[in-house]
């Protein structure tokens, strides 16, 4: 069974990795997806987006797990991908309330397909990529947070 984890990763933070890791112990396949438009202004390149995730996927050794990108809806991603598993993972009930509308509109959309959440490991629930982002903007420590090669990369961006 093939499923996609699509997000900004905007940087990848270990949140995303620890739900990576266990995506790629239940399922065949992952592919983590990279939305090329999206609404928000990202921090990062797609391409330096890519290069972090590989680097976080290479590092632990996952060999079941693609980096891709997609534009445009998603269920179309999923067709050519010739799944209907996507994955998305809740740190709280605003993740919920956000994500169950965007998974009826998927199944809506694309019949039988099917969203599946995994819950935050508590200890990465409150992290988030823009946390990160506003953390290392005023040159804040977070090295529990994501990679050392993210962590690289953010201190270049932000300067400090
Ligand atoms: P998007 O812009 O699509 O929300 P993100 O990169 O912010 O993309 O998040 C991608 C997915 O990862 C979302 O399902 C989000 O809820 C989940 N996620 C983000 N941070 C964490 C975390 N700390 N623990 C578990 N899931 C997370």
């Amino acid at each position: 069974m093939k499923v996609i984890y699509p997000g900004s990763f905007d940087p990848p933070t270990y949140g995303h990795l620890d739900i990576i890791q266990r995506l790629s112990s239940m399922f065949d396949e992952v592919i983590v997806a990279l939305l090329v438009n999206g609404s928000k202004e990202p921090l990062f390149t797609l391409e330096e987006r890519i290069e972090m995730i590989r680097s976080d996927v290479e590092g632990h050794d996952l060999k079941n797990v693609t980096i891709k990108t997609f534009d445009g809806l998603m269920v179309n991603f999923a067709k050519e991908e010739d799944t209907t598993i996507i994955a998305r993972g809740l740190r709280g009930m605003a993740d919920y309330e956000y994500e169950k509308n965007i998974a009826r509109v998927n199944g809506s959309l694309y019949e039988g397909l099917e969203t599946v959440f995994l819950l935050s490991s508590p200890k990465y629930s409150f992290i988030s990529s823009s946390v990160v982002k506003e953390v290392a903007s005023f040159g804040g420590d977070i090295s529990s947070f994501v990679s050392d090669d993210v962590e690289i990369k953010m201190k270049e961006k932000y300067k400090y």
